[in-house]
């Protein structure tokens, strides 16, 4: 176990600086500006240079620093989002943009690692661009100031580009008192803990795998919440599905308000 310990501090700080390296990529392709933008399934499921530079990156420093992560990959699997919120990247959207490093052990999310390649982008010339927030379950959660959305006020966060019937059946029922429609899902948990949405709410699959791990590690980290839409915790291990089925639903603070508005036509359609 103490092995164990150490690999995954070891770990923690090495996605830290290639999340990091990864985000100055993800700026480097904007510069350049041939996004190389290739449609995957549909016109809203996008991939770009900067996902195929950083993917290749990320995972070419890991395996060099960490040549025997397969072996221990039984437990510890890493999940990676070269880039999330890709859609919003290729419309000028930036700081919706992460890259997302999430590590899992016996299939619970249990450090996150997020950088935002924009963070500061309108702040004028002089602001320092782009931030790296981390954390351990048990440790905490770094690099932001945490802030809550005044009390009693209900903000709910969900897709820009991905929304639905389900979707907006969902969030209407929670009697909002405002919605903001944002890309990314690390974007959205970053939301949450800096006071700007009280629930990320997305009755629908779509979102996978690799864009919960480490948004959910670092909400945990701060005594938040995130499950799917029936209230099921996300598994991580190796063998599970990629696709978050049953949707997301997250908060900082009064889970309980938001789980229990899930209309039951909602909780019936998305089977996790
Ligand atoms: P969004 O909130 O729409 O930005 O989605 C958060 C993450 O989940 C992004 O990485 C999206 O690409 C992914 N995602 C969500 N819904 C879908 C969908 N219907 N098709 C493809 N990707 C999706
Ligand atoms: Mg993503
Ligand atoms: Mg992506």
């Amino acid at each position: 176990m103490a092995s164990s310990h150490t690999v995954l501090m070891r770990l923690v700080a090495s996605a830290y600086s290639i999340a990091q390296k990864a985000g100055m990529i993800v700026r480097h392709v904007i510069a350049e500006g041939d996004l190389g933008i290739v449609e995957k399934t549909s016109a809203t499921d996008l991939q770009t240079k900067a996902d195929r530079l950083v993917q290749m990156s990320i995972c070419s420093s890991l395996a060099r620093k960490f040549p025997k992560l397969t072996i221990i990959g039984e437990e510890l699997v890493v999940w990676v989002d070269p880039l999330d919120g890709t859609k919003e990247y290729t419309e000028g959207l930036l700081d919706n943009v992460t890259v997302l490093i999430g590590i899992a052990y016996e299939g619970k999310a249990i450090a996150g690692i997020i950088n935002q390649p924009y963070y500061n982008y309108q702040a004028g010339p002089d602001a320092v661009l782009g931030r790296t927030i981390w954390g351990v379950l048990g440790l905490g959660a770094f690099g932001f100031q945490l802030k809550e959305v005044p009390a009693g006020k209900h903000i709910i966060t969900t897709t820009r580009s991905h929304s639905n019937k389900l979707v907006i059946d969902c969030v209407t029922a929670m009697n909002p008192d405002d919605v903001l429609r944002v890309g990314g899902a690390g974007n959205k948990i970053i939301q949450l803990i800096e006071g700007k949405a009280s629930a990320y709410v997305y009755a629908s699959p779509g979102c996978k795998k690799w864009d919960t791990c480490a948004p959910e590690v670092i909400l945990h980290a701060v005594g938040g919440k995130l499950t799917d839409i029936h209230g099921n915790a996300l598994q991580y291990n190796k063998e599970v599905k990629h696709m978050n089925s049953a949707g997301v639903l997250a908060t900082l603070r009064n889970y309980d308000y938001y789980a229990s508005r899930v209309p039951e036509s909602v909780k019936q359609a998305l089977v996790p």
